[in-house]
């Protein structure tokens, strides 16, 4: 059992596909892996199931997986000389045409998007290494001013800050990816550039209960619609890399303090992703900023952090996650970060499973118990008691591999199949192995259980019992 309660999610790339690599990346504290839809075919990333799947089972311990999909990330077209030089204060034209550009045109294959602008938009390209400002109509093209310039290449990406862009948060392909992933019976969805609750609506009518779906929050129409996007959603994503380009960057580590603290009001697992720990693509150790960032997430009660790069296609694969590992268990061995996030604590709300986390975690901490154990079917009573962030930290019993898998994203959560309890001395027996099996208690030492009577019907939360083992 990990003694850690920040998880950690690393993105597979040819860095870490080869089978051992992968199982070195899981040893060194790997809790869910990311399949990037952005990169790679639909066969590298069912290889990429099949071996998680393998090692789970080599391991006997659960391990989520990530589709993320692509989402409707904006490009430019092609150029007739593969790229052109904008200069500052130039005018180029904008239109909406699948042939190449030159010189002052810049074709953006999108007319939903060129409709919208409006003189004073401003366009980020290339992840914002080079700016426009639109200064004019004329029909269906716009005209833009160069604010900084570069050399824009073929394909790359437009970012459009200030316009909600009219179109779905899942364009054909990430439909196509979705079936996919969905029959590969991957754990979440990460949905790409959400800019509203219809976006996670829309996509909750085509997954059910199939899937769960992480919103990634990167627009800053999102931050507009936080609270009702994170309420629909199973879990969200500080996605810093879009985000950042879409932001100033002095408003992002606002955002990600924004939107951590609204997730876990909402009991909601949140991830901190991209450029945590980005030197170590390329070094073996990372930069004092990166070991900071990364503990800042920790403190901040952030549930997972997360590599993406740098276990990808970074030459150190493995250090990165035992640097992440380390960090996280630095951190929780603060003192100050128990006390700060007590302060932080969510209120309860009035239902019996908020009644039962918030007093399951209130005994644990008087009788300085050695873990709270839920049993939970879907996951929920899990999830409640992890909004608490007590200290012991939580076995999540299930019978279901699908919501043991969906657990390993969630602060503070071991979990574990089992067979259902078939009465209370059942639930007990079953606890106290479980737990011993574990390591995580021995002999006078307490656990607190949480449990559903009558057994084995989901959402019955409604029962704690207190045992000293023997
Ligand atoms: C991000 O933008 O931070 C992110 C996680 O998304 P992607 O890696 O797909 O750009």
């Amino acid at each position: 059992m990990r003694s850690r309660d920040c998880k950690i999610v690393a993105t597979l790339g040819p860095s870490s596909d080869p089978p051992e690599r992968m199982m070195m990346v899981i040893e060194a504290g790997v809790d869910c892996f990311r399949l990037n839809f952005s990169h790679g075919s639909k066969d590298e990333h069912a290889k990429r199931v099949a071996t998680i799947r393998e090692a789970e089972r080599r391991i006997d311990t659960p391990i989520a997986i990530i589709a993320d999909l692509q989402g409707p990330k904006l490009r430019v077209g092609d150029f007739v000389d593969g790229g052109v030089t904008l200069r500052y204060n130039d005018i180029v034209t904008l239109e909406a045409s699948r042939e190449p550009g030159d010189g002052s045109i810049i074709r953006l294959p999108h007319p939903e998007i060129i409709e919208t602008l409006e003189e004073g938009d401003i366009l980020k390209l290339d992840d914002g290494k080079m700016q426009l400002t639109i200064v004019g109509k004329k029909g269906k093209q716009r005209e833009a001013r160069v604010d900084f310039g570069g050399v824009l290449k073929n394909r790359k990406g437009v970012n459009v800050p200030s316009r909600r862009i009219p179109i779905s948060a899942l364009t054909e392909q990430d439909r196509d990816h979705l079936a996919f992933a969905l029959d590969q019976g991957v754990d979440y969805i990460a949905l790409s550039f959400v800019q509203s609750a219809d976006d996670v609506r829309e996509a909750r009518a085509l997954i059910g209960d199939r899937a769960k779906i992480i919103s990634k929050i990167e627009k800053p129409a999102a931050l507009d619609d936080l609270g009702e996007i994170t309420q629909l959603s199973d879990a969200v994503m500080v996605a810093r890399g879009d985000l950042g380009v879409e932001l100033p960057p002095e408003q992002v580590p606002i955002a990600q303090r924004r939107i951590i603290r609204v997730a876990r009001i909402l009991g909601k697992p949140v991830i901190v992703a991209t450029h945590m720990l980005e030197s170590m693509i390329d070094a073996p150790t990372p930069t004092r900023a990166e070991a900071s960032d990364v503990a800042t997430a920790v403190y901040q009660g952030a549930d997972a952090v997360m590599l993406s790069a740098e276990s990808a296609v970074g030459r150190h694969p493995a250090s990165a996650v035992a640097i992440m590992d380390r960090i996280i268990r630095a951190v929780e061995s603060d003192p100050d970060h128990w006390s700060n996030l007590a302060r932080d604590a969510a209120r309860p709300e009035q239902t019996t499973a908020d009644a039962i986390a918030q007093s399951a975690h209130a005994m644990a901490e008087v009788l300085d118990a050695r873990k709270v154990v839920a049993y939970t079917a879907t996951g929920s009573t899990a999830l409640r008691l992890s909004r608490e962030r007590p200290r012991c930290g939580i076995i999540g019993m299930t019978p279901r591999i699908e919501t043991a898998r969906q657990l390993c994203l969630a602060w503070g959560v071991t979990s574990v199949v089992t067979e259902d309890a078939s009465d209370t001395e059942d639930m007990v027996t079953k606890a106290e192995a479980c737990v011993r099996r574990l390591g995580a208690a021995g002999k006078d030492d307490r656990i607190v259980i949480t449990a559903g009577v009558p057994f084995g019907r989901p959402g019955k939360t409604n029962m704690i019992r207190i045992v000293r083992l023997e």
